[in-house]
């Protein structure tokens, strides 16, 4: 079974107990818009859980590091991810609108058969806090958009092509002003 899963019967027991725990698991890649993480080791997930009596309050940190391509050339690119990571697990529908309101509730975990399961939060966490467009460096040239050619290694000559249409225009232009 995925170490996500936890064991909570102890903590329900016993009204403002807590106990701390450590996980160190694995889960599939995260997926944001067209762009793929995947992850290079497990999720590290250093947390606090605590019987509120509503429910059970997990609170800590996630640690992870991913792999994906940067949005401009498409090399490949790792994040390191560190965040804050807090999510309540009642014990069901009535229990999460008494405790986060309506509509926090739709979106509410739940204890079920003495057990939180971690990955659908801890998994949401990091997909909020994912670079939108990653890169490889804020100067990256990115690709040529007619033969490809990664223009971080070298330029092409639809590149240079390209420039020389516009400095001709712009050279016509200059000229016929000229004349007028
Ligand atoms: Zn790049
Ligand atoms: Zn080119």
């Amino acid at each position: 079974m995925s170490r996500f899963v936890v064991d909570v019967s102890d903590l329900l027991k016993m009204s403002a107990s807590q106990k701390p725990l450590r996980i160190l698991e694995n889960t599939g890649p995260l997926v944001l818009g067209e762009q793929r993480f995947s992850f290079l080791k497990p999720v590290e997930l250093n947390i606090v859980m605590e019987n509120i009596r509503s429910g059970i309050l997990v609170k800590g940190s996630a640690a992870a590091e991913l792999e994906t391509e940067c949005s401009r050339c498409l090399t490949s690119v790792s994040v390191q991810m560190e965040l804050d990571f807090e999510e309540v697990f009642t014990a069901g529908r009535k229990q999460a609108e008494e405790l986060l309101g309506k509509e926090e509730a739709e979106e509410a975990y739940f204890i079920r058969n003495e057990t939180i399961d971690l990955e659908p939060a801890v998994r949401q966490a990091l997909i909020l806090s994912l670079p939108i467009r990653p890169l490889c460096s804020e100067a990256c040239k990115g690709l040529c958009p007619y033969c490809g050619q990664n223009l971080n290694i070298k330029k092409c000559d639809c590149k240079i092509e390209e420039i020389d249409v516009r400095m001709e225009k712009l050279k016509k232009l200059l000229d016929e002003k000229e004349n007028n």
